[in-house]
Order: structure tokens, then C-alpha cells, then sequence
């Protein structure tokens, strides 16, 4: 049985092998390279400068990859498409922001493997690890991208016409701490977007298209059913790919034939719940002041989307970042309350930030729900039900016990992924606080993830297999630095999405439809009615239950980086706690005002500090220089308040008669919940210092007299004689 599902497994994947070989071309190996800094305004004068062959790099540790002694000079004139040298893995060049360009002259061909390539659109697929790319069609700036947003499918054409060539130059910026690389470089022959648009079932013969059905028929099938696809399979008449016509006529019997198995209804039971995500860090490889300027283009980028795909669900979590559009984009903000109030936007995560959750106290983790969900009440009218925490470094074992007293019910992560020792087992699970209180928690996708159907299948396939349920969700767009979906991603899905409409009125076989798209079922939806519906699961009380911390096994020198930030972070805790407590003993003594704008003001500093890549030293040094005038005002605004606040107390304490005429009052103020027991450190007033030189003698000379008049033994310190403790 083992042997047949081999045989039927290699069937298939030969198929889509062929089917590939018709529509990618690698083009990596036809890069030309030219190392100059010319910025993208000039790319006009580069065709003056000489322009090499970058050197293959197979391995993982390139160094910069572009030997002088290899250059060639070549002309505007002068074809460009040079003999390939063969690069199996990746162009890489020198670390430090080192700016490489790439030139490739295309020229499309009549067929590719005889399969005729007229008419279908040219999409050139790049995936670059660089600080910066700008992407160039034809002398035109058609795309740009960074770290992050690290891959592209550039429409080169819409309609091919063979003979016709193409330049691509790409502008790429090394990152300042790596060395830059260019992975991908393919050419894809595809159905064009607008003629699919209009005569859906012709997406069903684009061949690229359907060699992912059928490596999605691989994930989902059981071994009966793989075996049966694959003897249809071997049916496909390859010989007639130099006719399209005649080409199409096979598949479309193999469509038929497929159909009469029910195979794509087998598949289409599934469901996949897509949901638009970007993770913004407020700051980790940029400044602060950057990730508003990113979030700004993030949020207008995903609303541009949604006047053409209205289905796109876009979600975000952090309330820090909803404020600042709020205070400095009043227009932005405008539109995304109305989305909000539409459903077409979702707020998630109920923390001000998505902190780091194994350094920060008790209270912070409070504030940050309190003033988390504080925010969404009063500017949106509602709270979240969700823990958004997709990149924080572990939670503490108490965390759902917050969260249920926060409103919320659902927490969701997928960073426990990224454990390097111990698989977390449980995608989907209760967590459950000592306290007995519980939150239905999510293991979701990675985060930064497009829409690639085989990969997603995969991911599906496994989700099932581990859960047992046949829908999963899929949270998609580029994120760390913004970004969220991208209209290929939103048009790729529309091209799979046509299964989804009728599943219940699966064809006849006499009649080839889009309804014969082996694919779930796809559907935008908020991650609320996800996990809704997974909670309502009659099967949902018996998930197992994770009675612990979820701890990373990952990032593990987060908590020995950077010691001035958990020292200024347990400072202002401590501060934080005390400058509440005696404002308020002030407010209720003396019915002076309670400095709430004040105080809220420096505890939102402090819960901002508190994010997953300050708090844990992971960001660039320009990152903490800010992160510590926040810091120091946050403890001079606390010191003011708190001084203020126990001048106030004095003023109305009534003190007892002085035991003596010259003696001075001293008020020792416990400010725990609870009784303690301690030696008392008193700096001692200037105008001593000269008596108590001599030890011995100050010793004599100062007592400590308790309300009744009663000797309190003191002595002065050893090591520091201004200091007299009791
Ligand atoms: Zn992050």
C-alpha cells in the first residue's frame, strides 16, 4: 500500500513538474550586476557603467559575491541577456547598506516546452533579503520593498506578445547589519487577472494553476483517492502542448473524470478563514518616530485595498498606535472608526502594546489591559474579547487569569512555533490559570504570510490532522514593519475563491466549471467569529488544558540585554505604584485634585517601554537612547507628583507635642498592603554633619523618640555617617 501511494505520489508530482516546466522560467542566473551607489533618479545614466556576471553562491556563508576581475561592459545597445552562469541558491553582496543594482533583459519566447505562452500575462516573482529594493520595468518604478516586505510578483506584462523584451532593474539596499541577497528570481507564465475576471472557468486551464490543484490534491486525498487521481492523471496527453486548444481538450476530460470521483467536493468540505493581519513592532530595526510613518502607510494601503476587494477583513491590535492616528491623522483615523463600526475592520489584542510578558509586574500587565481596553470603550464603543500577542517572547503561567478579569476569553500566539528544543504539542487549547480561569488560546500561522494555496493547504492539511477540524484560519499579510495584504494576494485568492460560492451545487460532470477548483472553501472573517465558532464546537470542552507558563526556548539573552531597560522598567514600577497610592491618600485628605492626566500620561510611557523589543534589548541602539528620555521623564514627573503629594499629607498631619524643644518630627509611612518589620534609614540634616564626625560622639548626640516619648534604639551607619538608622 506503502509502495502504490509512492507510485501515485511521484505520478502526480511528475505532472506538476511538466505543468511547471510550461509556465516558470528560474531567471536568477540572468542577473547582470553593477555595484555603483547611483541613486534610482539616475538609473538612465547606468547603462555607462560596467556591469558583471555575479558569481554563483550556493551555500549559507556568502561573502560579498562580486569578484571585480569579472566585469563586462556592456551597452544599451547590446542584447543583455549574456550567458546565464548557473546560481543555484542566491546573489548576495557586502553587509552595511551597500547598494547593488541588477539589470535583466527578458526576452519572451514563443512557447515553453512547445506550450504556446501568447496572450497570458508575465509576472516576475523576486524574494530579496535587503534594507531596500526598488523594482524598475522598463526604466519605470513599479515596486518597492524592504525586510519585511521581502517578495513581489511584478506584472511585467498583462498580455505577452513573443518576440517582445522586457528590462527589469532592481535598485537593492544591503541591510546595515547583513549582507544583502536576491533568493528567488522566476518568471511565471499565468491566465491574465482581467480575463479570468470575465470567464472564470478558464482559470481551470491555466496550467500554473493547475499544477498547485493538484500538489493541493497531494495534502488533502487519501491514499485510495491519490492513487485514483493519479491514474487520471497519467491520462493528460502531453503531446498535445504545442496546440492550447487541443491541450486544454485533455484537461478538460481530465476534469471530467476527476469530477465523477467527487474528488474536488472531498476537498472543497474544508474551510479556510482568511483574515488580513500586518504585526507593526513600534520599534526594533527603526526608530519610534518610523513606525508611525509605517503604520499610517500600512492602515491607507489596506483601505485603498478594500475600495476594490470589500471582502478583505483587515485586523490590528495596538490601542498606542490607534492614539497617535487619532491625535495626528484625525481623516485616517475617521475612516477606520467607520470600518470598525462596518466589521470590516477588527480590533484585537486589548493590551495598550504587545508587550514582553516575562519581565513586566503584576500591575503592568493590568495597566496595559486596563488602559488597553480603557481606549477601545471610549473611542470605539466596545472592547476586545482577543489577546493579540503573535510576537512576544513567552507569558507568564497567570496571564488567563488577567485576561478573563480583563473581558477576554480568547489568546492567541504563534510564537511558541519557534521553540528550538521543546514542540509545543497543542495548536489549539485551554490555558488555564492556577485560579481555575481559562481562555481558549490558538497556536495561529506564522505571521508575514501571503497567499500561496499549496502552502496553505499544507498548513491545513497538518492543522486537521493535529485538531481534527476541517477549517482553519489564516492570518496574511506582510508584517514586523507593516505592510498588511497586497493586491496579488487579494487577486490570487479571488482566483481560488470561485469554489467557495455554491459547494452545494457541485457540477455535473458534463458541465467544467470553476466549481471544479480542488480547494477549501474561503471566506474573510474577524477572528472573533472564528474562535466563536470553535468555542460553540460541541468537541471544544475536551481540547487539552495547559496548566503552566508558555515559555519560548528562543531569543533566551532577551533577559540578560540590556539591563538599563528591566532597571528603569522594576524603577518605574515601583514609583508608579507609590505616586498612585499618595496621590490618592492627598486627594482623599485634602480633597486637592487627583493628577489622573499625569499620572495615566507616564504609565502609557511606561506600558509603551514595555514592547517586545525594548523591554527585551532586541532593538537598535537608537531605539533605547529614546526609550530612556521616556524613561527619565517618567521618573521626574513621578518624583514631582509623589513630593507634592507627601508635602500635602504633611500639612495635615497633626503632629504630637515635641518630647523635646529642639526635636524635629519624623514620619515613617509603610506603603505595602502589609505589616512590616524593618530598620529605618534617615539621611540626617546638613547642619549636623560637623558634630558627627566622630561616630561615637553623634551617636550620643542624636536619639529617635517615638509618639509617646519613648527611646527608639539608632545608631549611625558605619559606612555612611550621615545616615542615621532605627
Ligand atoms: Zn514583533
Amino acid at each position: 500500500m506503502e509502495q502504490n501511494s509512492k507510485i501515485a505520489n511521484n505520478l502526480v508530482g511528475e505532472a506538476i513538474a511538466q505543468l511547471l516546466a510550461c509556465t516558470e522560467i528560474d531567471t536568477l542566473g540572468n542577473w547582470q550586476s553593477c555595484d555603483t551607489n547611483l541613486p534610482a533618479s539616475q538609473i538612465a545614466q547606468l547603462y555607462s557603467f560596467p556591469w558583471n556576471t555575479p558569481a554563483p553562491q550556493s551555500n549559507s556563508s556568502p561573502s560579498n559575491s562580486f569578484p571585480s576581475n569579472s566585469s563586462q561592459s556592456i551597452s544599451s545597445e547590446e542584447s543583455p541577456n549574456l550567458p546565464p552562469e548557473k546560481i543555484t541558491e542566491k546573489i548576495t553582496w557586502a553587509k552595511g547598506s551597500q547598494v547593488l543594482w541588477l539589470r535583466q533583459k527578458l526576452l519572451i519566447p514563443t512557447a515553453l516546452q512547445t506550450y504556446p505562452l501568447a496572450d497570458l500575462s508575465l509576472r516576475l516573482a523576486l524574494t530579496w533579503w535587503a534594507a531596500s529594493a526598488q523594482i524598475f520595468v522598463d526604466g519605470v518604478l513599479v515596486q518597492e520593498g524592504d525586510l519585511f516586505d521581502a517578495q513581489a510578483r511584478i506584472l511585467l506584462r498583462e498580455k505577452v506578445l513573443p518576440g517582445d523584451t522586457v528590462e527589469v532593474m532592481v535598485r537593492l539596499v544591503s541591510p546595515s547589519h547583513d549582507q544583502g541577497a536576491l533568493m528567488r528570481s522566476r518568471c511565471i507564465y499565468e491566465l491574465p487577472y482581467s480575463t479570468f475576471e470575465n470567464s472564470p472557468d478558464l482559470q481551470l486551464f491555466d496550467l500554473h494553476f493547475m499544477a498547485d490543484q493538484l500538489a493541493v490534491y497531494q495534502q488533502y486525498l487519501a491514499e485510495d483517492q491519490l492513487q485514483q487521481l493519479a491514474e487520471i492523471t497519467d491520462k493528460i496527453d502531453w503531446d498535445l502542448l504545442g496546440d492550447r486548444e487541443q491541450f486544454n481538450l485533455s484537461l478538460d476530460r481530465w476534469y471530467r473524470a476527476v469530477s465523477t470521483l467527487d474528488l474536488p467536493r472531498a476537498i472543497q468540505n474544508h474551510k479556510i478563514h482568511l483574515l488580513g493581519h500586518a504585526h507593526l513592532d513600534m520599534a526594533w530595526l527603526w526608530e519610534v518616530a518610523e513606525t508611525w510613518q509605517v503604520a499610517q502607510r500600512t492602515f491607507e494601503s489596506v483601505i485603498h485595498l478594500q475600495e476594490d476587494f470589500p471582502e478583505l477583513i483587515f485586523c490590528h491590535s495596538t490601542p498606542a498606535l490607534y492614539q497617535w492616528i487619532e491625535q495626528h491623522r484625525p481623516d485616517l483615523f475617521q475612516i477606520i472608526h467607520s470600518k470598525v463600526q462596518q466589521g470590516t475592520w477588527e480590533l484585537v489584542g486589548g493590551m495598550w502594546i504587545e508587550p514582553e510578558m516575562n519581565l513586566i509586574s503584576g500591575e503592568s500587565i493590568a495597566r496595559q489591559l486596563l488602559y488597553g481596553q480603557q481606549y477601545f470603550l471610549d473611542k470605539f464603543g466596545q472592547t476586545t474579547q482577543i489577546a493579540w500577542l503573535p510576537d512576544t517572547f513567552g507569558f507568564c503561567a497567570s496571564l488567563p487569569q488577567f485576561l478573563k478579569l480583563a473581558g477576554i476569553n480568547y489568546f492567541v500566539t504563534q510564537k511558541l512555533d519557534w521553540n528550538d528544543t521543546t514542540k509545543f504539542p497543542h495548536p489549539l487549547f485551554w490555558w488555564e490559570s492556577a485560579d481555575g480561569s481559562r481562555v481558549l488560546s490558538l497556536m495561529s500561522n506564522p505571521i508575514g504570510e501571503g497567499f500561496e494555496p499549496v502552502k496553505i493547504a499544507t498548513y491545513g492539511a497538518a492543522w486537521q490532522a493535529k485538531t481534527g477540524l476541517d477549517s482553519h484560519l489564516w492570518l496574511m499579510g506582510v508584517g514586523d514593519h507593516g505592510g498588511g495584504p497586497s493586491r496579488d494576494m487579494l487577486e490570487t485568492i479571488r482566483r481560488w475563491q470561485l469554489n467557495s460560492q455554491a459547494p452545494n451545487s457541485f457540477p455535473k460532470e458534463d458541465i467544467i466549471t470553476s466549481q471544479n477548483i480542488a480547494f477549501p472553501q474561503l471566506q474573510f472573517t474577524t477572528a472573533i467569529d472564528y474562535l466563536e465558532k470553535i468555542n460553540n464546537l460541541e468537541t471544544s470542552s475536551k481540547l487539552p488544558v495547559w496548566r503552566d507558563e508558555l515559555y519560548l526556548e528562543f531569543h533566551r539573552g532577551c533577559y540578560t540585554t540590556h539591563g538599563d531597560q528591566k532597571y528603569f522598567n522594576r524603577y518605574c514600577e515601583g514609583l508608579l505604584y507609590e505616586v498612585e497610592l499618595l496621590a490618592a491618600i492627598a486627594t482623599l485628605t485634602t480633597n486637592q485634585n487627583y493628577p489622573q492626566a499625569a499620572i495615566t500620561d507616564i504609565w502609557k510611557k511606561v506600558l509603551f517601554n514595555q514592547f517586545h523589543d525594548i523591554l527585551p534589548g532586541t532593538s537598535i541602539a537608537e531605539v533605547f537612547a529614546t526609550a530612556n528620555q521616556d524613561w527619565q521623564a517618567v521618573i521626574k514627573i513621578g518624583k514631582e507628583i509623589w513630593e507634592a503629594s507627601w508635602q500635602t499629607i504633611f500639612s495635615k498631619i497633626n503632629l504630637p507635642i515635641l518630647p523635646q524643644k529642639d526635636a524635629q518630627p519624623i514620619i515613617v509611612f509603610n506603603s505595602l498592603n502589609w505589616q512590616r518589620k524593618g530598620v529605618v534609614s534617615l539621611a540626617l540634616p546638613d547642619r549636623i554633619l560637623d558634630v558627627s564626625l566622630d561616630i561615637q560622639k553623634a551617636d550620643q548626640t542624636w536619639q529617635i523618640l517615638d509618639s509617646n516619648g519613648q527611646i527608639i534604639p539608632s545608631q549611625l551607619s558605619i559606612s555612611d555617617p550621615n545616615t542615621l538608622l532605627f
